[in-house]
């Protein structure tokens, strides 16, 4: 293993994987450690939606670009990546959710972003034989949906096509400081001397963080997903309802989900951290169910001196896999089937879930840390990331490379929270 690198990126997520490309593209020697034994964990585990549908205005600069640059990340990676531009549908059930995408359509305007708002006659037009008593819904064309697994190895092999080093089972042990700056890293594979340090850890980077004395406030949420057995086709749009959240793949088969409805697993750090999610649980209570159960007693474990968890904070639950919510995948099944009543009669081929990080504020953390020098953040992406990660990765490449990126991120700093400059979240999906 290298024992010196201009960058180290921990985590090889699509963030990560991303970040890596973009910095090898510019000649920077980049490792890559990560934990697990395939690059990335929610890049691989997510709807796939490519949406700049309902996003905060904070975002909408990143995800146009985003976008621009998913349409071409097929030839520009070399690899078949499912990539659909076939626009992204939100339904709305009740008059109070199309008033919010109404609220909305100003910011697509602004940022001169084709978006409509349609009535429930129109929406077969958008989604044929889509069924359902909708108020109405907004339909943005130029959204679209990719393959996460495809589209997570293709940054990682790409990465690694020009000269980045992807160090998969090897977990970053600390980050080690000289002076108030970064000096390198310890990792399982040995010590690597680096100036930069990436942080794209996704829902671990607060342990990481924390190691090195930063509080960085991240909730966890579990989001259950499912693949169902193949159907006919039946539309290239990625449509998002209350009940269910769906997109169909090449081979006809849907990914589905419970339209945005998560469980949160209480822990010790839910419980830290309550202050800053406290307002948000209260305005998405309908979405939120809590469980307290086997994460608190094992998070409580974890807390005990000399435990391992204590020992070796960020290796400790490598793997883990959290189990997919049954009721939820039956009732997206069910939802989907009312939706699109012409389908024939589905099985579930596959479920499983994944947790979320995500912000107080819902919008990530980009950005060095004025604290250590040489350590940039790229995390708390909150159950939007997938779409972001190649723009992500180009920013923190031309953070570290031109000393500023070429959009504006300031309002992802990592400072935000420490300044108590937290906005409410201004997303309406
Ligand atoms: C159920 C679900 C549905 C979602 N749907 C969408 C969607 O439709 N559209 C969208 O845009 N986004 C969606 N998201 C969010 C999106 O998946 C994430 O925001 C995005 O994948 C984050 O990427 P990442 O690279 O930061 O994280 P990850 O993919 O989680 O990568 C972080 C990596 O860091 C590694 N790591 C952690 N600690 C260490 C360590 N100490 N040493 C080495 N490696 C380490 C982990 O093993 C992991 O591979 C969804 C997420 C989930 C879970």
């Amino acid at each position: 293993m290298e024992r010196e690198a201009d960058v180290v990126v921990v985590g090889a997520g699509i963030v990560g994987g991303a970040a890596a490309y973009y910095l090898a593209r510019r000649g920077v020697r980049v490792v890559v450690v990560e934990r697990g034994s395939m690059p990335g964990e929610q890049s691989r585990k997510n709807w796939g939606f490519v949406r700049q549908q309902g996003r905060d205005p904070i975002e909408m600069p990143l995800v146009m670009e985003a976008n621009r640059l998913w349409r071409g990340l097929e030839r520009e990676l070399g690899a078949d990546i499912e990539w659909v531009q076939g626009g992204n549908l939100a339904l709305a059930g009740d008059a109070e959710r199309m008033a919010r995408f109404e609220r909305w359509l100003p910011v697509a305007r602004e940022f001169g972003l084709e978006t409509r708002l349609l009535r429930p006659r129109e929406l077969e037009a958008v989604v044929p034989g889509l069924a359902g008593a909708w108020v109405g819904g907004m339909h943005t064309p130029g959204d679209g949906h990719a393959d996460p697994e495809k589209a997570t190895d293709a940054f990682a092999r790409a990465a690694a096509a020009h000269g980045a080093s992807l160090r998969l089972g090897c977990a970053l042990q600390a980050v080690t400081t000289r002076a108030g700056a970064v000096a390198g890293v310890v990792t399982e594979q040995g010590e690597i001397r680096t100036p930069t340090v990436v942080c794209a850890a996704g829902a671990w980077s607060t342990r990481l963080a924390r190691t090195l004395g930063l509080d960085l406030p991240q909730r966890w949420v579990r989001g259950t997903v499912a693949r169902t057995t193949t159907a006919p086709r039946v539309t290239t749009c990625a449509v998002w309802a209350p009940d269910v959240a769906f997109r169909q793949r090449r081979d006809g088969s849907f990914t589905i989900a419970a339209g945005g409805a998560l469980d949160h697993d209480v822990t010790l750090d839910s419980l830290r951290q309550l202050r800053f999610f406290l307002p948000n649980y209260w305005k998405n209570k309908a979405l939120f169910r809590f469980h307290v159960g086997r994460p608190l007693l094992a998070s409580l474990a974890a807390a005990r001196p000399g435990s391992p968890a204590r020992r070796r904070p960020l290796v400790w639950d490598r793997g883990l896999e959290p189990r997919p919510n049954p009721a939820k995948v039956r009732r997206s099944l069910a939802a989907l089937q009312r939706v699109l009543p012409s389908l024939p009669p589905l099985g579930i081929a596959r479920s499983w879930a994944g947790y979320i990080d995500a912000a107080p504020d819902l919008v990530p953390v980009l950005g060095e840390v004025p604290q250590i020098g040489g350590l940039v953040l790229a995390t708390a992406f909150s159950g939007h990331g997938f779409a972001l990660g190649p723009i992500a990765g180009r920013l923190v490449a031309e953070l570290i490379v031109d000393g500023k990126p070429s959009l504006d991120i300031s309002g992802f700093r990592f400072s935000r929270f420490a300044e108590g400059a937290i906005g409410k979240p201004r997303n309406v999906l």
